[in-house]
């Protein structure tokens, strides 16, 4: 079978979901490969380095969705890639399964076989194949170069003939993969990192990292809003003003934050408010890494930065991953290859879609004809 990668044709999207690297190792488990002319341009992959790990390339996306039984590509396709969908095909893309219904009917209406990255189990067979988690690691890292791009001191404090710095101090909200990857980053640019997490038994994960956990004053244990099989869940109201109240506190003296914090299919918790802003220091930074569904941070503007009457500057970006496009394009392309890896076990070139196997069967969304989303619960954790 021949899969193929055509040029993402989303907006000022940068990366590419084959590279030629994992196009040699799509061939070991027996593809033909293709790509679209120009696809990893913007990556740093030219065509002459496809053609060079054996990769055809093809001109224009109709010709080679035509001509292609596997589709790998990174966003969702648009409506034009969607009339390209066809009994027999499979396409592996984000997909937003949820927040799509003209592009589940018209997989479903074509017949083709949807695999939904983001709905890969996050369980640990699956970590490999986990674009979720690979893109939310990019995306903590590049939201801590992004805040100091736009922070006029060092991170590090430092004693000079000229003068003493003293270090800049990070807070980062929510200490999921994004949030873990923003306080690696920050500690080891030498910042004072501070992290804060409804869910207490990231604290530990925080403290080896070099990071000091924040603790609320609240008599309760800090895990109200943790119930949910490691994700949060919605606080109660006297949780919420526990942190609203520690994060007024200290506002004044943080140079640098960073909010990561999310609950599964609700829109981002407001946890970073307009008084909180108007307490920080002007030259601070605030990146909001939630503004995709809405915001940790009142004043944050959706693909935008602001600078605020009192000097702070808001980055509501949601391209982080496409910001690094060679990275995040080398290990989505890498996620794809395990997923083909998966759907090949022979290594003859040809899917088996086993809907027995839970990863297969979770991250599916359309089969033959029928919508599978959503799936029921794994089997195995
Ligand atoms: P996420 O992006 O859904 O949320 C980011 C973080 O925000 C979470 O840590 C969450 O607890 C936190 N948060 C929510 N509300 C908050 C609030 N009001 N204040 C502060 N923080 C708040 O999470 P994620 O990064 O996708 O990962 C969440 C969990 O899933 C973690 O336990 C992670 O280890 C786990 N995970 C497991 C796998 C796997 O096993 N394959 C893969 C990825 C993640």
């Amino acid at each position: 079978m021949k899969l193929g990668t055509p040029k993402e044709t989303f907006a000022g999207e940068a990366r590419v979901a084959m590279t030629p690297d994992s196009a040699r190792q799509l061939q070991k488990l027996g593809y033909d490969c293709a790509i679209e002319s120009g696809a990893g341009v913007a990556a740093g992959f030219a065509d002459a380095l496809y053609q060079e790990a054996g990769v055809e390339v093809i001109d224009g996306a109709e010709a080679l969705w035509k001509a292609v039984d596997i589709v790998a590509k990174v966003r969702e396709p648009d409506a034009t890639e969607l009339t390209y969908l066809e009994k027999g095909k499979t396409l592996i893309s984000f997909f937003n399964p949820a927040g799509n219904e003209a592009g589940m009917e018209a997989a479903k209406d074509s017949g083709a076989n949807v695999i939904a990255m983001e709905m890969v189990p996050r369980i640990s067979r699956a970590q490999k194949m986990d674009a979720l988690s690979s893109m939310a690691n990019i995306a903590g890292y590049r939201a801590v170069i992004e805040a100091g791009n736009n922070f006029g001191r060092f991170f590090t404090g430092q004693v000079t003939a000229a003068g003493k710095v003293p270090p800049a101090k990070v807070l980062i909200v929510g200490a999921g993969v994004a949030g873990l990857a923003a306080i690696g980053t920050s500690t080891s640019l030498g910042a004072i990192t501070y992290a804060f997490d409804v869910r207490p038994e990231v604290a530990e994960q925080v403290e080896s990292m070099g990071a000091e956990f924040v603790y609320l004053d609240f008599e309760e244990e800090q895990q109200d809003g943790a119930a949910t099989g490691g994700y949060a869940s919605v606080q109660s109201e006297e949780f919420r003003n526990a942190q609203l109240a520690k994060f007024r506190e200290i506002a004044p003296d943080i140079d640098i934050v960073i909010t990561t914090a999310l609950i599964p299919n609700r829109p981002a918790p407001k946890l970073w408010l307009e008084d909180m802003v108007q307490a920080m220091k002007p030259g601070s930074v605030i990146v909001d890494l939630a503004a995709e569904r809405g915001g940790n941070v009142e004043g944050t503007i959706k693909d935008e930065k602001v600078v605020t009457d009192n000097g702070v500057t808001i980055i509501g970006y949601t391209d982080f991953p496409s910001r690094m496009a060679t990275q995040s394009s080398n290990l989505y392309a890498t996620n794809i290859r395990h997923m083909m890896t998966d759907l090949t076990p022979e290594k003859d070139g040809q899917v088996n879609h086993n809907m027995e196997d839970d990863v297969i069967r979770g991250a599916t969304v359309t089969h033959e004809g029928a919508i599978t989303f959503p799936p029921p619960p794994p089997k195995v954790a």
